[in-house]
């Protein structure tokens, strides 16, 4: 075989990017396009054309196959996305199935939490990894676990959700029916709307000139930057509380190395050093200082790298 490639799709709920990959992990290619509001067959039309651009572009005579990494819920093993959520009518769709019959050749679909653990595993921070645990803090909070290079899956392939552990039995009630999921007091619309509701004669409303709306997760992260005392409660609530899940992840599964990305890595400076000191309590059960806990580094591409991954794996 003459320089083969695989291709990567990273599908988020606006954008969609497409990437062509040699086995040595190389970039050669890739287009983005935008994919907000597009139905799945309209979107189904808009990958196949971005994937055609790019196999002319990068003119190889094999394509070994095609790798998704989609935002979930996906059913990886039935190659099914069925994500109304954020992705508009994406209901059902058997994308696996479209893109074999269209291309003709193996494709496999994942979550994308899981993609982008893959792509940290083979090309980013984690590289060659036991044991990878990856935490994206965002407008969620998504987890994946690689091990030996493979994605942990749960019963019928299902995909264990950590941004969903029990932290707070008393915290807010979360979207799955639950209290006090991690996801509810972590991601950046949690640590917002704990802005949103401070005292409207607090500093920090002051700051945001009366408006809660100016009030995200950035702008109470600054507001601690610059001392604002309420701003500095909120952040350190949350950073006990990601504390505490990072520790039950560790306790749970002792990784090689945990992957932190998203706003959480952003904001480091703010939730570091409460893990840092946490982790510090002596605990002869759990070797906590054999954890290698490091910032991801592919970014935004990490999703796209994983998603060509899982059909280049084979081929390694
Ligand atoms: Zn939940």
């Amino acid at each position: 075989m003459d320089h083969p490639i695989a291709i990567g799709v990273d599908l988020g709920g606006t954008l969609v990017r497409v990437g062509a990959f040699d086995v040595d992990g190389h970039l050669l290619g890739q287009h983005d396009a935008s994919i907000a509001s597009i139905g799945p067959e309209d979107g189904l039309h808009l990958i196949e054309d971005r994937i055609r651009l790019i196999l002319k572009s990068v003119n190889s005579p094999t394509l070994l196959g095609i790798g998704i990494g989609a935002t979930g819920p996906v059913e990886s093993v039935y190659g099914i996305i069925n994500n109304p959520y954020t992705l508009a009518g994406w209901k059902n769709v058997p994308i696996v199935e479209r893109l074999n019959k269209t291309f003709n050749v193996p494709v496999r679909l994942e979550n994308d939490a899981d993609a982008a653990a893959l792509g940290e595993y083979w090309q980013g921070a984690g590289k060659g990894a036991m044991r990878l645990y990856a935490v994206t803090v965002g407008t969620g909070v998504g987890t994946a676990f690689i091990v030996d290079g493979k994605i942990y899956r749960g019963v019928d392939g299902s995909h264990p959700e950590g941004g969903h552990q029990l932290i707070d039995p008393n915290g807010p009630k979360c979207y799955c029916g639950h209290r006090g999921c991690w996801e509810s007091l972590i991601s950046g619309p949690a640590i917002s709307s704990l802005g949103r509701s401070a005292p409207n004669n607090s500093h920090l409303i002051e700051l945001a000139l009366y408006d809660p709306n100016r009030i995200d997760a950035r702008f109470i992260a600054e507001a601690a930057r610059a001392g604002d005392a309420t701003a500095i409660a909120i952040m350190k609530k949350a950073a006990t509380d990601f504390s505490l899940g990072i520790i039950n992840i560790i306790s749970l599964f002792v990784p090689d190395v945990l992957v932190l990305s998203g706003g959480v890595m952003k904001s480091a400076d703010l939730f570091l050093p409460t893990l840092e000191e946490m982790l510090r309590t002596p605990n002869p059960m759990v070797p906590f200082d054999r954890v290698h806990i490091m910032p991801a580094n592919l970014g935004y591409y990490a999703g796209l790298y994983g998603s060509a991954y899982t059909i280049l794996s084979k081929y390694l």
